[in-house]
């Protein structure tokens, strides 16, 4: 399996949505250097957060987060591009899997939202 995985990636390299540089082998949608400078909210450790904040009253939530803040024009804004609208629902369901084992508590699903 790696072996083919070794091709494809020779034959086409997957790339960074963030900066555009090669993904290496063990990077699966983006760079670690733009999951490192990742611009995190953090909500997910604060009581009655902004997010919670925002839906109360309106949707019944036990909790929210949001995981990084978005910014128009911004570098990481463009992962919320790829899985919009480059068909990327994929990368959606990866970085909800790399919130996920933040949370304190187990979560039974996340929703996606932009
Ligand atoms: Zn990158």
């Amino acid at each position: 399996m790696k072996i083919l995985q070794y091709v494809a990636d020779l034959l086409f390299p997957r790339l960074c949505p963030v900066c555009g540089s090669e993904l290496n082998a063990g990077e699966r949608y983006v760079c670690a250097r733009c999951m490192a400078e990742l611009p995190r909210t953090g909500f997910h450790s604060m009581e009655f957060n902004p997010m919670e904040q925002l839906f109360a009253g309106k949707v019944p939530v036990e909790r929210a987060t949001g995981y990084f803040f978005y910014e128009r024009g911004s570098r990481h804004a463009s992962i919320l591009h790829s899985i919009k609208y480059h068909n990327l629902p994929q990368l959606g369901e990866w970085m909800a899997g790399s919130l996920r084992v933040k949370l304190p508590h187990r979560v039974s699903s996340i929703l996606l939202m932009s």
